[in-house]
């Protein structure tokens, strides 16, 4: 075997907040680090979140809240070991995005914090109404002013062990090859639903990117995975305007007071129930006969946004909801005047590869984090805990991988 073209400490696959997160602690941990990522820098799901992230900062609020609305949300299925990571990091991650710079919102000084799904208690932090874009700016300065080597519009092709740690092989847009040596590998390629979705012929709410082969390929190496085919479906795709499909209504909407209706106008579904409650309450109204048709004849559920200004006051939704606002605008709708047709679209993958409370595979040297892991979310994620966990276990995973490149 010839030598490696290029060699590194820890090699990080991807570039969303789990990748990003990852290059970053393994800088300060003191390895060399090469980031190769898909298209551009930051290029991800995390950047099109936009409800916002959880962590128990409130004053009434608590860790342990915390741990048992993710594990009951989750179906009690999510590892106890990796929620309480999760949770008991929430506070922490917090404080370090916004020493990176993101700009969490505040009102009168005080951070924003608002209860959503599944949730207790008000526990969902923004950065205005992008909460994932201010992420992927902040944490894209970071990995550039962290010395840490981006090869951009690189894709990891295969993987294989050798001896002292593993070599990757990547092929660029241009078709260029290259392998890459490093000691420990961190993946942190998302979950791929994207690519599922388009397989079996589904919208979703994914980024283009976000394709499952980085996550099979550790399958295939022997990596141990679990709840693969629990997928996520956001509640409240929109369905029309037509040019406005796979986009998904921010979990924020029904916080803020937006209701749900059938075809008769009755509300069938506690909006604040966790996600898959919400969502198989619309399939079910559909699948009964009581869905509202679009004009194209999808069926779907109506989302009453018109509530939210009634409860608020007028003005409140083009405020706090803008982004929202606008994209209905530009189709020709205003959703502070009439009602959305919503209907479930894919949206993430609840499982994926084990790992421990160090990020640590079933793959000697292979670590993985965010969406491409299993275990954190159970078979059912609770909004905003997502973004959550690409901090949480993608720093973890990056100074681990680090510490093991090291040693
Ligand atoms: C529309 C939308 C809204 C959301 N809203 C929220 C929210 O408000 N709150 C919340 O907590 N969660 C939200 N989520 C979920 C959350 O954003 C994601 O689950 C999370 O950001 C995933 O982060 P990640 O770093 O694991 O993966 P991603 O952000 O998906 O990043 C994966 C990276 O891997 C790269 N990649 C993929 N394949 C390869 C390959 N072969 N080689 C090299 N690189 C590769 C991609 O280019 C990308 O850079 C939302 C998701 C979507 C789609």
């Amino acid at each position: 075997m010839s030598g490696p073209d290029a060699q590194c400490d820890v090699l990080v696959v991807g570039s969303g907040g789990a990748g990003m997160s990852a290059a970053v602690a393994a800088r300060e941990a003191g390895a060399s680090v090469v980031v190769i990522t898909k298209s551009a820098l930051g290029a991800s799901n995390t950047g099109r979140a936009q409800g916002g992230i959880q962590a128990a900062v409130g004053a009434d609020d608590s860790t342990a809240d915390h741990l048992e609305d993710t594990f009951a949300a989750g179906h009690d299925d999510a590892d106890p070991a990796l929620v309480r990571t999760l949770v008991e990091g929430g506070p922490g991650a917090i404080d370090w995005l916004a020493s990176i710079g993101v700009p969490f919102t505040r009102d009168d000084g005080q951070l924003r914090i608002i209860r959503c799904g599944g949730a207790r208690r008000p526990r969902l932090l923004q950065a205005g109404e992008r909460t994932g874009a201010e992420m992927v700016q902040a944490l894209r300065s970071a990995v550039r002013d962290s010395g840490a080597e981006v090869r951009e519009s690189t894709s990891l092709e295969a993987l294989e062990p050798v001896d002292g740690g593993w070599r990757a092989t990547t092929r660029a847009k241009d078709g260029s090859r290259l392998s890459i040596a490093a000691g420990s590998v961190v993946l942190a390629a998302g979950g791929g639903l994207g690519g599922e979705a388009a397989r079996i012929g589904e919208k979703s709410t994914n980024h283009p990117d976000a394709t499952p082969e980085v996550l099979e390929m550790a399958l295939a190496l022997g990596a141990a995975g679990r709840d693969l085919d629990s997928w996520q479906r956001h509640p409240t795709g929109a369905i029309w305007p037509a040019g406005l499909a796979g986009y998904a209504l921010p979990e924020t909407t029904r916080s803020y007071g937006a209701t749900l209706h059938d075809a008769a106008g009755e509300r069938f579904v506690d909006e604040l129930a966790p996600r898959d409650v919400v969502a198989d309450a619309i399939i079910r109204i559909v699948a009964e006969g009581r869905g509202a048709a679009a004009p194209d004849g999808t069926m779907g559920a109506w989302l009453d946004t018109t509530a939210i200004d009634r409860e608020h006051g007028p003005g409140f939704t083009a405020d706090r909801l803008a982004y929202v606002h606008n994209r209905y605008l530009k189709q020709g709708v205003d959703i502070t005047k009439e009602r959305v047709l919503v209907y479930p679209v894919l949206h993430y993958r609840n499982g994926g590869l084990v790992i421990d409370e160090h990020g640590r595979t079933t793959l000697p040297g292979v670590y993985a984090a965010g969406e491409i892991t299993g275990g954190v979310h159970g078979t059912n994620r609770l909004m905003g805990n997502s973004l959550l966990d690409t901090v949480v276990f993608g720093r973890i995973a990056g100074s681990s991988a680090a510490a093991e490149a090291l040693s």
